[in-house]
């Protein structure tokens, strides 16, 4: 298989750089895994492979910051309830189906939606990361995953020590299944599934691992209240309090965050995964993005899981996204440069992934992606942005490139058969009925 790509004369190239730069009928090598050149003046044909890039939109992949992917496989299970409902009727079904194995085949199947609608990376927090870190990263995402912690024996039945055990082996774990790099990660799942010592107590093994956190925070009014009623502090001022925010942490969802928690997120550096279309389904609320990033909060765009939104689909969540803007600040604020910025590289930053990818520059790693620009619904093309928020969808992604290696060819998966997949999901999942 060919390493090396001339996207030759791509009709735009969206770079997301510091000058939001789009390019017209622009040319892109890809070496060794990175972006080697923009327009290169001399080129070594051998082992080329050449894609006529002229009626081609070529962009940075999609970074999905909060998902649970291996849920793909409860896509549809708990609908018309809101986040305690959800909850209820997922934990079910998960201490139902979801050993190790099955969670390897629902990121699979999670990691096969995510490539072929354009999402190069997703934080993906889920039960047994052992399992769903090998079978992502064989269909080629870059998945960034890591130890799960629960107070109680959950439906992995691990103990709190042995999830201890696990966090201390995760860095030697990611070295053996090899693949594209991805940061290390810690993530005990909320303020209300994890004591306050506990949470001391992962912030003390993420300090001892340099690793990052990821958590749910203040998804609901009703998880702020119970925070409230149990330690009399919001689940923000927990995370300050037991030491979470002295590692890089990003929040899942953060629809409810006070004046004073958006100060400690702004002085802690933590950053936001905003998940509309999940928080419009449970009605959770509406995150307002624009004043978290007016004060300085790294925002970064997600999806979570396909049992909340239903898909993996991050035009839909960059469509809402800008849509909300709208709705709360009026058209004129509406910065599209910007949120699309979020839906790659504040999303790549949110996860500290920000100086490999997250945009075309020269030296990064390729993660990209290609829109085919011959669809009528994307005709014509009056404004590169607007296209991109309100008119491409999932199915218009044609290539994707992670870490220079391709894995979407025109649409189809280069490491998984969709047709066996498909069977395989469908004969697991029977059992739920
Ligand atoms: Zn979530």
């Amino acid at each position: 298989m060919s390493t090396r790509y001339l996207i030759s004369n791509a009709r735009y190239l969206v770079t997301v750089n510091e000058n939001n730069e789009i390019l017209e009928n622009t040319s892109l090598l890809i070496e060794d895994g990175k972006i080697s050149a923009i327009n290169p003046l001399k080129l070594d044909l051998s082992g080329l492979e050449v894609i006529d890039g002229s009626q081609l939109l070529v962009m940075p992949g999609l970074v999905n910051s909060h998902t649970h992917l291996a849920m793909t496989l409860l896509r549809g299970w708990a609908e018309g309830v809101d986040l305690q409902g959800f909850l209820e009727k997922v934990w079910v079904a998960e201490a139902a189906i979801m050993d190790p194995a099955t969670c390897a085949l629902g990121a699979e199947l999670g990691a096969a939606e995510a490539l072929l609608s354009g999402t190069t990376t997703t934080l993906d927090m889920y039960f047994h990361p052992e399992s769903t870190h090998a079978a992502a990263a064989k269909v080629g995402l870059r998945h960034v995953t890591g130890p799960i912690f629960f107070d109680k024996p959950s439906i992995d039945g691990l103990t709190w020590d042995e999830r201890v055990t696990a966090a201390h082996r995760w860095p030697q774990f990611l070295e053996e299944v090899g693949g594209p790099f991805i940061p290390t990660f810690l993530m005990p799942h909320s303020v209300y599934t994890d004591s306050l010592e506990h949470l001391h107590e992962v912030s003390s093994i993420a300090s001892e691992l340099s690793a990052r956190i990821h958590l749910h925070v203040s998804e609901t009014e009703a998880e702020n209240a119970l925070a409230l009623e149990l330690y009399g502090r919001t689940p923000t001022e927990l995370c300050l309090d037991t030491g979470i925010l002295n590692s890089p942490t990003t929040f899942g969802h953060a629809v409810h965050l006070s004046q004073s928690d958006i100060d400690i997120a702004v002085t802690k550096g933590a950053s936001v995964s905003h998940c509309p279309g999940s928080n419009l389904k449970l009605s959770s609320g509406i995150a307002d993005i624009t004043n978290y990033m007016k004060q300085g909060i790294v925002v970064g765009l997600g999806t979570d899981s396909c049992s909340s939104s239903n898909d993996l689909n991050m035009w839909a969540v960059m469509r809402l996204s800008a849509n909300l803007v709208s709705l709360k600040h009026g058209a004129q604020n509406v910065d599209l440069a910007h949120l699309l910025r979020c839906a790659t590289v504040e999303g790549a930053k949110a996860l500290g992934l920000e100086d490999r990818i997250g945009s075309i520059e020269v030296g990064k790693e390729a993660d990209l992606i290609t829109i085919d620009l011959r669809a009528l619904h994307l005709t014509p093309v009056h404004n590169v942005l607007a296209l991109l928020f309100y008119a491409v969808d999932k199915s218009d992604v044609k290539d994707v490139w992670v870490n220079g290696r391709r894995v979407v060819k025109n649409r189809e998966l280069i490491n998984v058969k969709s047709d066996e997949l498909r069977a395989r999901v469908n004969e697991r999942v029977h059992t739920l009925h």
